[in-house]
């Protein structure tokens, strides 16, 4: 389990000099750590014996990263996703994040209580603090009251998938009752807009016609099928009076379903993904079998998606910007190198959120600072229930900071990735801007390209209900 004892060996850090961005706005000022909390912040702090410098000059500082929706060590379709919880948290280090939540997917028939414990010991192994979140896989006599006792370990937040209803999925009916336990609960619903049926005769359909490559993963998911199940359920949501989140939002229906909702008064939000905004569906094309590489469910669109969803993060239709990271090695997707129905659906980006949301969103001008700090940071700590604790540069905050030179540039490889993967969908990108330095709990885990992570040091982090 994650420790409970304070694990700091140096009396603190004080970075200095850097213009400190938040999401409420910007300023020149030191910030001093100490036992894992911000302890002041200030113009000009004294030096201290026993601490740790960073010299900030001419580089900002944002609250760590906060990205809501990874998943380690998941198991898909007969393998397990190749990043584990050290080696995924790794990466989410080296690229500025300093706080994921993952998920907790329990068996069907299995207790959600006994499926945390099990996701608990295997995250154990986090070098960064993580939340869970619980998946409602399956509906049973027992499972609201199973619901409740998850918000009371620290999860009040739903995953439902409106498609992959032979394994995870659940019907409409079921759907309602989460919806409505969610609202008694004062809980959040998350969900996986697709419509699983539609999907299913498609893929059985393709198929049976002898077309199997990586492309028809993306034919047999339009963005028609995605639009329907985010209207569908934003409407079942808005009607039973409860909160709900759609993850992974990649198209012009789903932002005109969502923004639709928003204005019938309902409590309900999204988020997208890097691969959504910067990458298009001609990435199934690929030569030979490299298209599987992009096979994530929902799919890669077409280009006139982007700018839609470049829109929608910038005006604040959708929320902010999360990853889906869910990586698989080319052995793995080799599972279905005779049929896209059996590739493991997922990729790696961790790591990259911020360089990419920075390099195409501030540096190309799209947004300010203060709006990348709130999409990457502080509205997903804010919806999840973990704000000012995390996503905040406050005295009493978690002390997790990202010294970010934005002047460096690199090219994203999987060859220098820290993901445990040998494939990069980003493979080729230049971003510009990088975290010189990463804060997390206190101590300096990455500086000037020296990674300094404890497998283990990360903690579990309970969130609360109703902390929006
Ligand atoms: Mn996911």
């Amino acid at each position: 389990m994650s420790p409970l004892f304070s694990y700091s060996w140096t009396m603190g850090v004080v970075v200095r000099n850097g213009l400190v961005v938040t999401a409420q706005g910007r300023s020149h000022l030191d910030v001093r750590c100490r036992d894992g909390r911000i302890v002041e912040v200030g113009k000009d702090l004294e030096s201290l014996s026993m601490e740790e410098e960073v010299d900030a000059t001419g580089q900002f500082v944002f609250p760590g990263g906060v990205d809501p929706h990874v998943h380690m060590e998941l198991p898909v379709a007969g393998t397990v996703s190749s990043d584990d919880f050290e080696t995924g948290t790794t990466a989410a280090i080296a690229g500025g994040t300093t706080t994921v939540i993952d998920f907790v997917h329990p068996e069907r028939g299995q207790g959600f209580l006994e499926a945390f414990e099990e996701r608990r010991l295997e995250a154990a192994k986090s070098v960064t603090d993580y939340g869970l979140h619980m998946a409602v896989t399956w509906w049973g006599d027992g499972t609201g009251d199973a619901m409740a006792l998850a918000v009371r370990e620290g999860m009040p937040s739903f995953k439902v998938y409106l498609a992959y209803k032979a394994t995870v999925g659940l019907d409409d009916a079921d759907v309602i009752r989460v919806l409505a336990t969610a609202r008694e609960l004062g809980a959040l619903v998350i969900v996986h807009a697709e419509h699983g049926e539609m999907i299913e005769h498609l893929r059985e359909r393709l198929a049976s016609e002898g077309r199997t490559a990586p492309i028809e993963h993306a034919l047999s998911r339009p963005p028609e099928l995605e639009g329907e199940a985010t209207h569908r359920v934003a409407t079942l949501a808005g009607t039973a009076g409860a909160s709900l989140y759609v993850v992974h939002v990649t198209c012009r229906q789903s932002v005109e379903a969502i923004l639709a909702a928003q204005r019938a008064g309902w409590d309900v939000h999204g988020e997208t993904c890097p691969q959504y905004l910067l990458l298009d569906q001609t990435v199934y094309e690929a030569d030979g079998f490299e298209g599987a590489a992009y096979v994530i469910a929902p799919p890669i669109r077409p280009s006139e998606h982007q700018e839609v969803l470049w829109q929608a993060i910038t005006d604040g239709t959708l929320e902010l910007v999360a990853t889906d990271h869910c990586p698989f090695n080319m052995s793995q997707k080799a599972l279905g190198i005779d049929d896209f129905r059996l590739i493991p659906g997922g990729a790696a980006g961790v790591e990259h959120r911020l360089s990419l949301l920075y390099t195409h969103g501030v540096a190309a001008g799209r947004f300010e600072l203060e709006r990348f700090v709130d999409l990457v940071s502080t509205q997903p700590a804010k919806r999840f229930g973990l704000y000012p604790r995390k996503g905040s540069v406050t005295v009493g905050a978690d002390a997790d900071l990202v010294v970010w030179d934005g002047e460096a540039s690199a090219t994203i490889s999987a060859a220098t990735d820290h993901h445990r993967c040998d494939r990069s969908i980003f493979e080729g990108f230049r971003v510009s801007g990088r975290p010189s330095v990463v804060v997390a709990a206190g101590q300096v885990r990455l500086r000037d390209g020296e990674l300094r992570v404890e497998r283990g040091s990360g903690r579990y982090l309970p969130r609360a209900v109703g902390a929006v």
